[in-house]
């Protein structure tokens, strides 16, 4: 009996001590494989990339990259059709390159569809001054026909925050107001990611917006909470690449240099 208790007694002696000690190994081990000298880069080609080599582009002279599709070069309107009835787009073109909103003829769009892209545009409000909040200098750029990145004069113009220049329209209100006055150019430069939907029409992955207002970054990649919508929250309904549209907001909104690069 007494042999069987001391048997016991060691046992439990034994059992402590690997309790004890485990943890103290484990950590020298940790400690071992942390410390434990690599081998340390000394020359500076070791963390040299060298493939695949960014393809090199180049510029034209309006500065539009080799890779773009130009939509609107100041020529005229065949990358374009009403969404009205289909019809070639029927906005003014200018002698200097431009095009104007011909106010009631409705909106446009491209006839190519887009997924994820950068687009570049430039405008320029009304030359009469009239009107207020929604109702002076309003146009819009809408991605897949269903994104809005507002397009107003929001120069001393006061409106809701959410539907002001650049916002994505309800949805996101810009950084900062970087709205010129109406007699100036002004730039846009929009990286759109489109959302994506499953087989069953589920979305999948949220969409979002970087939006640069005359080169000033006012909406910081910002997650597309669905279609920006007038009345309403905004829908999630699945689609697949969509055109580029510009609205006709019954202002004669001036637009130049429009082109695109397809991210996707
Ligand atoms: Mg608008």
């Amino acid at each position: 009996m007494k042999k069987l208790i001391y048997l016991l007694l060691a046992l439990i002696i034994i059992a402590c001590k690997e309790d004890i000690t485990k943890p103290i190994q484990e950590e020298n081990n940790k400690e071992e494989i942390t410390s434990s000298p690599k081998k340390e880069i000394t020359d500076p080609k070791e963390t040299e990339v060298w493939d695949p080599e960014p393809k090199a582009i180049s510029f034209n002279e309006n500065n539009v990259p080799s890779d773009a599709i130009i939509l609107f070069n100041g020529n005229d309107l065949d990358q374009w059709i009403s969404t009205k009835d289909a019809v070639l787009a029927s906005w003014n073109i200018n002698s200097d390159n431009t095009m104007t909103i011909e106010p009631g003829t409705g909106d446009i769009q491209t006839k190519e569809n887009f997924g994820s892209v950068q687009l570049h545009l430039e405008w320029k409000a009304p030359d009469v001054v009239e009107g207020e909040g929604q109702g002076r200098g309003n146009s819009g750029v809408f991605f897949q026909n269903k994104y809005e990145v507002q397009i107003l004069d929001s120069y001393q113009n006061r409106t809701y925050a959410n539907g002001q220049a650049t916002s994505i329209y309800k949805q996101h209100i810009p950084l900062v107001n970087a709205t010129k006055p109406n007699d100036q150019w002004q730039t846009y430069d929009i990286i759109f990611h489109a959302p994506e939907f499953d087989q069953a029409g589920k979305k999948t992955k949220s969409g979002s917006f970087t939006v640069i207002h005359n080169g000033i970054l006012v909406q910081d990649h910002v997650e597309i909470l669905g279609s920006t919508e007038y009345i309403g929250p905004p829908k999630n309904e699945p689609h697949g690449k969509g055109p580029i549209k510009l609205q006709d907001h019954s202002n004669p909104v001036h637009y130049r240099n429009i082109w695109v690069r397809e991210l996707d």
